[in-house]
C-alpha cells in the first residue's frame, strides 16, 4: 500500500513537472513575441531567423523535458527495484537467483575468451626455474651452433636497420635535448640520407619530429616527403612518445597514439605500419592491442625479462603472433618480434658476443668519445682488413638467425642519441657499406645484406614465413615484471614519484572532459544557428589550441621516462609543469565551454579572457601542490554551483566545497529542490577544526554527460545537519577545538562501526584502520589494513628510480611511538573515520548513497615520508579471501591480467604494475581495490594484496639516471575497496585465467576516475539565467564506455577544429558470476549489434563512419560503408575498442 501511494506521488511529480516545463516553454515564447515587437523596423529576414532560434530553443526545451522525464523513469524503476529488494534484506544465498541467467550479455564475453591457443606466458613462469646461469660470451643465453649450410639453399638476408633513441626527456629536459642533440640528428639524417639511396632510418618519437619540422623550411620538408616516399626514412609506432607501458592509462596511451598518427598523416601523408618500443621497462598486450587497431601490422619489443628471453630462443619463439587472453579469434593478432639479447644497442644487436659486436659500432673508432667496456676496439674497414672482418660479423649474424624460423635476419644499428654528428654518419654507414660490398661480392658466403628499415624486415620476413608455409606461434600474456640482469627487478618505477603518477590523471580526467564537453558544445552552437557555423565570439580556435596543447602535454608524459618517475629533478620539475599549465589551459575551454551551453539566452554569451563567467572550485597554485577548494562567501543571495557529469552514467555524486557559513543550504536551481546536504568541519589541525571555513557536502543527482546548476545560500542557523564527532586516542584523549560541531565521548568498548545501508564497516579502536566488512547478503569478510616500511639492502645494489631492492628481512610494520588519533564522523551523506599517523593521514569514508557509490568503501591517504631515508611506505590489506597465490592486476586499466605470486622469485619480481584495479577471489568473494593512480601492487601471502604508497631513495640504482628519488611531495591517493558477493565461481582456485572486472566494478571505478567537475559563478556579478544543459536522453548502457569524443583538426585550416569528431567507444568485458544486488539502473544487451542514434539520442549523427583506433583516413570505412541514414547499427564486441568518424548535428 504505502509503495502504490509513494509511486502515485512519483507519478504526479513527473506530471507537475512537465506542466512547469510546458509553462516555461509558453512563457519564453511570450518573451520572443515582445521581444519582436519591440523591434522598431520590420526586417524580415531577422525575423524569420529570430522565429527560427525561437522554434529552435522550444524544441530543446521539449526534448530536455523529455529527458527529465526519462530521467524520472530510470529513478522510479530504480526505487521500486530497490523496494523489491527491501522487502527481503537478509538474501541467504541459496534464494539468490543464478548469476549467468540474470546476467545475459555476460556469454558475449565468456566465448571470446574460450580459446586455448598458443603459449599462455603464464604456463611459461610456472615452468622456468629462474636459475641464471652463466651462458659465455652470451650471459645470458647459451651457446650457438651452426654448421654453415644452413644458409646454402636460402641464402641468409640481413637488414641492418639504423635508429638514434631520443627521450623526450630524461637526463635533459625535452627542449635541451632537442637543442643539443636531436635537431642535429634530423638535420644530419636529410642530408646522409639524400647522399646515397641505399640509406635507410628510422624514427619514432612524433614529439621531436613535429618540432624539428616547425624549424625547417619548405624545401626540406619535401625532402622529408622524398625520403619517406621513397622508403629510406620509416616512421615507427608514430606515438607522440614511445610509451611506457606499466603506467599508462589505455586513454592516454591511444591519445598519444592518435596525435602522433594525426600529426603524420596530415604532414607526410603516410601510415606507420611497425612499431618500435626498445626502451620501456617491459612490455603489455594492451599496447600491441592498440597498435593492431591503429593499423599497425608489425611491433618489435626489447626490455623482456633475461630469462624468458632466453626460453623463447630456445624453442625459437622470439617471433610470435601476440593475442589479447580474453580473444579466441586471430583478430587483435599482430606479429611481434622480441629482441633477443640485453639492450637494443649495438654490442647487444649483431649477434651474442658484445665484445665482436661492439667492434662493430663505428661509433666506438678510436679517438672518439666513445670505447668499448670489452676493450677490443672498432677498426675502420679497408681493402686490407675487409675480409676477416666480414667473416667475423657474419658469424655473429648466423649465430644470431639460428634464434629464428626464417633466415631473415633483424640487426637493429643504433643507440640513445645516436647520429648527431656528421662524421658519425659517414663511420657508420661507410664502414658498413664497404662489408655489405664485401657479401655480395662472395655469393659463397650465402649472405645478402643491407641497410633497411623495419617495414623492409617484416615484409621480407612475412615473404619468407609464406614461400615455406609456416605461421608464428601464438602467444597470449604480458612482459612483466622486467628483470634486466641477476635479481634486478624493475618494479620500482610502478611507484616512483607517485605525486605525478596522479597529477596524471588528473589531466587525463580534464582532458577527456574538455574534450567530450567542448566538442558538444561546438555541435550545439552549428545546431543553434543552422548553418554550420560558429557563434563568432566563442573562440574555438584558441580553444582548439589550448586543447592540442593538453594532449600533447599528456602525451609526451607518457614517455617511458615520465609517468615512470625515472627522470632528474629538473626534467620532472618540467614535465610537472607542463601538466599544470595544461590543467590550467583546458580549465578555461571547460569553462566558456559550459558558459555557452547554459546560458538560456545565447546572445548573453561573451567572452572575455580576462573575466571569466566561472571559476574552478578546485584550484591547484603549482606543479607541485594538491588541489585546493576556493572557500565560497554565503548570503541569502544565492551562489551558483555549475556541476559537469563527465561519465555516460546518471550518476548520484557526493558534491563537496568549501564554505563559510557552517549553515548552507543547497538547491537545485532548476527545480528549487534542497539536496541532501551535511556541514562538516576542515581540520586546521588534527583535532582543531578551522572556525572560518566547513566543508558543504551535497548528493547530486547527474544525468549523463550533464551540466546541472545549483544554488548554494546561507540557512538559518542550525537548520543544516552537522556532522557529529567522537575522537579517540589510546591513554591520552586529546584537546579538542571545535566550537561549531557536537563532539562526544566515545562509549567505553563499544566497537568502532559505521554502515549505510549497502554495507557496515569496523574498525580498530586503538588505530582506526578497518578490520571488517560486512555486506547486506550477509557476507562477511575479514579485512584488516596495515601499514608497511620496505628499507632496502645493505649491500652495494640498493633501490632507486628503476629498481626495488628491498632487504631481506622484508616489510616491517608501521609503528610509531605516539598511538594515532582517530577521528570518527558521522552524518546524514557520509561517515567516515580518520586515522591521523606521523607519515600519512588514512580516511576510510562510507558515502549513504543509494547507487553504485554506496556499495564501496573510499579511501584516501594522505602521505609525507620526506623525513625518511631509504624507506617505502606500503598499505597491506590482509584478509580472509582463500585465492591462493592468485591475483589479479589490471594492464593499463583496459583489461585484467592473473598474477601467480611464486616462491622461486624474489619478493621484488612478485610486485605488478596496477594502473587501476587489482582483486582477490575465491568461491564466494571478490574483493577488489580500485585505484585512481598507478602503483605497484603485490599479493604476497594468501588473503593479501598491498600497494607502494611512497618510495624515497637516496642513491641511483645504476641505470643512467644517476640520481636517487629524493624530491617527495605530500602525496594524495585515493581508491575504492569493493567486496562483492560470488556464487557459481572461480572454478579455479584465485580464478580462471581470463578474469573481468563486475560491472558494480566498472562503475565504480568510472566514477573514481571521472570524477564531477564544479565550477562556481563569481558572488559579484548578475548571473544570467542558465538552465541545464542534459545531452543524453539515459545512461549508456553500463558495459559500454564513452571513451572519447575529441574534435578532429580540419583538414585545410590548421590548428583549428573541424566538423568530423572521433566517437570512441569501449564496450568493456564483465565477470559473470558477481550480479550486483539490487540490479544496477543501466542496461546491458546480449547482443554484438548497437543502435549508436539510439545510444546517444537525442544526439544526431549526420554521419558515422567505422575508422581504425587513430581515425587516419586510410582506415576509414570505404564510403559505400559510410552511414548516412539511421538507424546506425554497428557491432561493439566486449573489450573491444572502436572508433567512429562522426559528424554531429
Ligand atoms: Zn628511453
Amino acid at each position: 500500500m504505502k509503495r502504490n501511494r509513494l509511486l502515485a506521488v512519483l507519478v504526479g511529480g513527473v506530471f507537475c513537472v512537465a506542466v512547469m516545463s510546458l509553462y516555461r516553454m509558453l512563457d519564453t515564447m511570450q518573451g520572443a513575441e515582445l521581444q519582436h515587437m519591440e523591434t522598431p523596423d520590420g526586417q524580415v529576414e531577422n525575423d524569420l531567423s529570430r522565429l527560427q532560434q525561437q522554434i529552435d530553443k522550444l524544441e530543446r526545451l521539449l526534448s530536455n523535458n523529455n529527458r527529465l522525464v526519462a530521467t524520472l523513469r530510470d529513478k522510479l524503476f530504480h526505487r521500486q527495484a530497490s523496494w523489491v529488494k527491501g522487502g527481503a534484506v537478509n538474501v541467504s544465498v541459496d534464494s539468490a537467483p543464478s548469476r549467468a541467467d540474470s546476467l545475459p550479455g555476460c556469454r558475449l564475453a565468456e566465448e571470446m575468451k574460450d580459446g586455448a591457443e598458443g603459449v599462455q606466458l603464464l604456463d611459461v613462469y610456472d615452468l622456468l626455474t629462474f636459475e641464471n646461469l652463466n651462458g659465455g660470451v652470451w650471459k645470458q643465453g647459451f651457446e650457438i651452433s651452426y654448421h654453415g649450410d644452413e644458409w646454402a639453399e636460402q641464402p641468409l638476408e640481413v637488414f641492418v636497420v639504423p635508429h638514434s633513441h631520443n627521450d623526450p626527456g630524461w637526463l635533459k629536459t625535452f627542449e635541451g635535448y632537442y637543442q643539443d642533440q636531436t635537431k642535429h640528428i634530423l638535420n644530419n639524417m636529410l642530408i646522409k640520407l639524400t647522399e646515397d639511396s641505399r640509406r635507410k632510418m628510422i624514427w619514432a618519437e612524433i614529439s621531436y619530429f613535429s618540432k624539428w619540422w616547425n624549424d625547417i623550411d619548405e624545401q626540406k620538408r619535401e625532402m622529408v616527403k622524398r625520403l619517406v616516399g621513397a622508403g629510406q626514412l620509416e616512421l615507427v609506432t608514430g606515438g607522440w612518445v614511445m610509451a611506457d607501458e606499466a603506467n599508462s592509462h589505455y586513454f592516454a596511451l591511444l591519445d598519444q597514439l592518435i596525435e602522433g598518427h594525426q600529426w603524420i598523416q596530415r604532414h607526410l601523408g603516410v601510415k606507420p605500419s611497425s612499431g618500435w618500443a626498445v626502451d620501456p621497462f617491459g612490455h603489455s598486450p594492451s599496447m600491441a592491442y592498440l597498435l593492431k587497431g591503429a593499423g599497425l601490422s608489425n611491433m618489435v619489443i626489447q626490455r623482456v625479462h633475461y630469462a624468458v628471453k632466453k626460453h623463447f630462443a630456445q624453442k625459437q619463439t622470439l617471433e610470435f603472433l601476440w593475442r589479447q587472453s580474453w580473444d579466441s579469434s586471430p583478430r587483435s593478432d599482430i606479429a611481434c618480434h622480441m629482441m633477443p639479447f640485453y639492450s637494443y644497442d649495438v654490442p647487444h644487436t649483431c649477434g651474442p658476443n658484445p665484445a665482436v659486436c661492439c667492434q662493430f659500432d663505428f661509433h666506438r673508432l678510436p679517438g672518439g668519445r666513445l670505447f668499448c667496456p670489452w676493450k677490443i676496439s672498432p677498426q675502420r674497414i679497408t681493402e686490407k682488413n675487409v675480409e676477416e672482418r666480414a667473416l667475423l660479423l657474419l658469424d655473429q649474424y648466423r649465430q644470431k638467425s639460428r634464434l629464428f624460423r626464417s633466415p631473415v635476419l633483424f640487426v637493429p644499428l643504433g643507440d640513445d642519441f645516436r647520429f648527431v654528428e656528421s662524421s658519425e654518419w659517414d663511420a657508420q654507414f661507410g664502414n658498413y657499406q664497404k662489408l655489405f660490398d664485401y657479401f655480395d661480392q662472395h655469393p659463397e658466403l650465402h649472405v645478402k645484406a643491407r641497410f633497411g628499415t623495419l617495414s623492409d624486415y617484416f615484409e621480407a620476413l612475412h615473404r619468407r614465413l609464406n614461400a615455406a608455409g609456416t605461421t608464428l606461434p601464438t602467444l597470449r600474456g604480458d612482459f612483466f615484471t622486467y628483470a634486466d640482469r641477476d635479481d634486478h627487478y624493475w618494479s620500482g618505477y610502478f611507484t616512483s614519484r607517485p605525486f605525478y603518477k596522479r597529477l596524471d590523471r588528473t589531466l587525463e580526467a580534464t582532458l577527456r572532459a574538455t574534450e567530450i564537453l567542448f566538442s558538444l558544445t561546438l555541435a550545439e552552437m552549428r545546431r543553434f544557428r543552422g548553418d554550420g557555423r560558429l557563434v563568432s565570439d566563442f573562440p574555438a580556435r584558441e580553444h582548439f589550441k589550448s586543447l592540442t596543447a593538453g594532449r600533447r602535454s599528456l602525451a609526451l608524459f607518457q614517455h617511458h621516462d615520465a609517468v615512470t618517475g625515472t627522470a632528474r629533478d629538473p626534467v620532472v620539475v618540467d614535465y610537472g609543469t607542463r601538466l599544470f599549465h595544461a590543467i590550467l589551459n583546458l580549465h578555461k575551454v571547460l569553462q566558456s565551454s559550459a558558459h555557452w551551453l547554459l546560458l538560456l539566452d545565447k546572445s548573453q554569451y561573451h567572452h572575455d579572457q580576462s573575466k571569466p563567467f566561472m571559476q574552478m572550485d578546485d584550484v591547484m597554485s603549482a606543479q607541485d601542490a594538491l588541489p585546493r577548494k576556493t572557500p565560497l562567501t554565503l548570503s541569502d543571495e544565492p551562489r551558483s554551483l555549475i556541476i559537469f557529469n563527465p561519465t555516460e552514467q546518471l550518476r548520484s555524486s557526493v558534491i563537496s566545497v568549501v564554505v563559510d557559513s557552517p549553515d548552507a543550504r543547497v538547491v537545485d536551481a532548476e527545480t528549487g529542490r534542497p539536496m541532501a546536504a551535511q556541514i562538516s568541519a576542515v581540520w586546521a589541525e588534527p583535532s582543531r577544526a578551522s572556525s572560518e571555513h566547513f566543508q558543504l557536502d551535497f548528493v547530486a543527482e547527474l544525468p549523463p554527460l550533464s551540466l546541472v546548476v545549483y544554488h548554494v545560500t546561507k540557512a538559518p542557523v542550525g537548520s543544516a545537519h552537522r556532522a557529529r564527532y567522537t575522537f579517540h586516542r589510546r591513554g591520552n584523549p586529546p584537546a579538542i577545538q571545535s566550537e561549531h560541531f557536537q563532539v562526544s565521548r566515545p562509549e567505553a568498548d563499544a566497537p568502532l562501526s559505521l554502515s549505510n545501508k549497502h554495507i557496515q564497516i569496523w574498525g580498530s579502536l586503538e588505530t582506526g584502520l578497518l578490520r571488517k566488512l560486512r555486506l547486506q547478503s550477509g557476507l562477511v569478510r575479514q579485512v584488516q589494513v596495515q601499514f608497511l616500511w620496505y628499507g632496502t639492502r645493505t649491500s652495494q645494489e640498493k633501490s632507486g628510480a628503476y629498481l626495488f631492492l628491498p632487504g631481506e628481512e622484508g616489510a616491517q610494520l608501521y609503528s610509531s611511538s605516539e598511538p594515532p588519533l582517530v577521528r570518527v564522523s558521522r552524518g546524514p551523506v557520509f561517515s567516515d573515520i580518520t586515522s591521523c599517523f606521523r607519515h600519512f593521514t588514512h580516511t576510510v569514508r562510507l558515502l549513504h548513497l543509494d547507487g553504485h557509490a554506496g556499495r564501496s568503501l573510499e579511501i584516501s591517504n594522505m602521505v609525507d615520508i620526506r623525513s625518511e631515508v631509504n624507506r617505502e611506505l606500503v598499505m597491506r590489506l590482509v584478509s580472509d579471501v582463500a585465492n591462493g597465490n592468485r591475483f589479479y592486476s589490471d594492464l593499463n586499466s583496459f583489461q585484467m591480467q592473473q598474477r601467480r605470486t611464486l616462491g622461486k622469485l624474489p619478493l621484488q619480481a612478485n610486485f605488478y604494475p596496477m594502473t587501476s584495479s587489482s582483486f582477490l577471489q575465491d568461491s564466494t568473494s571478490r574483493l577488489s581495490l580500485l585505484s585512481a593512480q598507478s602503483q605497484a601492487v603485490a599479493a604476497l601471502r594468501p588473503g593479501e594484496l598491498e600497494v607502494v604508497l611512497d618510495r624515497r631513495l637516496q642513491q641511483d640504482d645504476n641505470r643512467g639516471l644517476g640520481q636517487g628519488v629524493t624530491d617527495n611531495k605530500l602525496t594524495a591517493s585515493l581508491y575504492h575497496l569493493l567486496l562483492e558477493d560470488r556464487r557459481g565461481g572461480a572454478q579455479e582456485v584465485g580464478g580462471a585465467s581470463v578474469e573481468h572486472l563486475s560491472l558494480l566494478a566498472h562503475l565504480t571505478l568510472l566514477s573514481l576516475s571521472h570524477p564531477p567537475i564544479s565550477m562556481v559563478a563569481p558572488s559579484d556579478s548578475q548571473v544570467p539565467k542558465l538552465r541545464p544543459f542534459l545531452p543524453l536522453r539515459s545512461s549508456l548502457p553500463c558495459d559500454v564506455h564513452l571513451l572519447n569524443l575529441r574534435t578532429l583538426e580540419d583538414s585545410q585550416e590548421a590548428e583549428s577544429p573541424s566538423q568530423e569528431v572521433a566517437l570512441l567507444l569501449h564496450r568493456k568485458g564483465f565477470d559473470c558470476n558477481s550480479a550486483p544486488e539490487p540490479s544496477l539502473q543501466c542496461t546491458w544487451s546480449a547482443h554484438e549489434e548497437v543502435n549508436l542514434d539510439d545510444l546517444f539520442s537525442p544526439l544526431r549523427f549526420r554521419s558515422v563512419r567505422r575508422s581504425g583506433l587513430t581515425l587516419l583516413r586510410e582506415d576509414d570505412e570505404p564510403e559505400s560503408a559510410r552511414q548516412q541514414q539511421p538507424p546506425r547499427v554497428t557491432s561493439l564486441r566486449p573489450m573491444e575498442i572502436s572508433a567512429f568518424r562522426v559528424e554531429i548535428d
